[in-house]
């Protein structure tokens, strides 16, 4: 009697502690489902002229902040870029992009200016980059010798594209190689969502990422159906990014990206986790 005795009060004393461990576990849970979902911005500007807007350690703590864990990073010139990447920061996963401007005028001008190219194919050499870009281009401009050669460049060297564009700049870059992999930054800023998914649809290797996109939200911050079903349709097509080409966009930093959370919040989790990081992770995670 004695030994049952003993033998149903450690039974329970058993019960209790796995009672505990499964509160504990679903304790756990929860915190992890109130914490703000990670975001990969794939549209990151460390412009280094006129000046950094911040020291490099101001921003790793900004993006921390804001539990931004990877970003897709360019400069103006390279420099910034140069500057993160020695910086070897603990949590943050840096994809660097190669960026075809030295000062801000080299907008308008790079797509005639051998001198970028060379730019392109020096920067290249450290080794580190994932892709071109951002660059701008317009229309029929994108027919030129040096777009061509860009292209060209980025596919004989596994390198992305991350276009400022529109939907006919995007088709004339596609048709220079049927392999490029393009980044559309602002995927067509007002463009009607039936032409963005026609894009989409006919060019499996384009990816809208959604800075300054309109339409995604209405006037009350709800997702509009015809986002609600451009995401679902797509839900490995797109990319978030902050877009930090003016000290404004680095003072409302924290602003963009919770804007971002508040309708990614609105989609099924596992399509917001494929926007906010997931589809990032799928384009460029992979090994080389
Ligand atoms: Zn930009």
């Amino acid at each position: 009697m004695m030994f049952f005795g003993q033998a149903i009060r450690s039974a329970s004393r058993y019960l209790a502690v796995l009672i505990a461990l499964a509160c504990a576990a679903g304790a756990m849970d929860r915190v992890k489902a109130d914490e703000p979902i990670d975001i990969f911005d794939a549209h990151l500007h460390y412009n280094w002229e006129p000046k950094p807007y911040y020291q490099v350690d101001e921003v790793l703590a900004l993006l921390k902040k804001h539990r931004v864990t990877g970003i897709l990073a360019t400069s103006r010139p390279n420099t910034g870029t140069h500057a993160l990447m020695d910086a070897k920061p603990q949590g943050l996963w840096i994809v660097p992009f190669i960026r075809p401007y030295r000062v801000r005028a080299d907008i308008q001008t790079w797509f005639g200016d051998p001198f970028i190219f060379d730019l392109v194919q020096d920067e290249f050499k450290s080794g580190y980059y994932r892709g071109i870009g951002e660059f701008h281009i317009s229309g029929k401009a994108a027919e030129g010798d040096w777009v061509k050669k860009t292209v060209d460049f980025a596919v004989q060297h596994d390198l992305y594209l991350h276009a400022h564009a529109d939907d006919l700049a995007v088709e004339i870059l596609m048709r220079h190689s049927p392999r490029a992999r393009i980044v559309w930054a602002h995927t067509g800023f007002g463009l009607s969502t039936d032409r963005v998914a026609a894009m989409l649809s006919k060019y499996p290797k384009l990816w809208g990422e959604l800075s300054y996109r309109g339409g995604i939200v209405d006037g009350s911050g709800t997702l509009t159906a015809e986002w609600r079903a451009l995401f679902e349709r797509y839900p490995d097509r797109f990319l978030l990014g902050s877009d930090t080409w003016i000290n404004q966009r680095w003072e409302s930093y924290g602003e963009i990206i919770a804007g971002y959370r508040a309708w990614l919040a609105q989609l099924p989790p596992k399509i917001a986790a494929q926007i906010a990081h997931g589809n990032a992770k799928a384009l460029f995670g992979a090994e080389r």
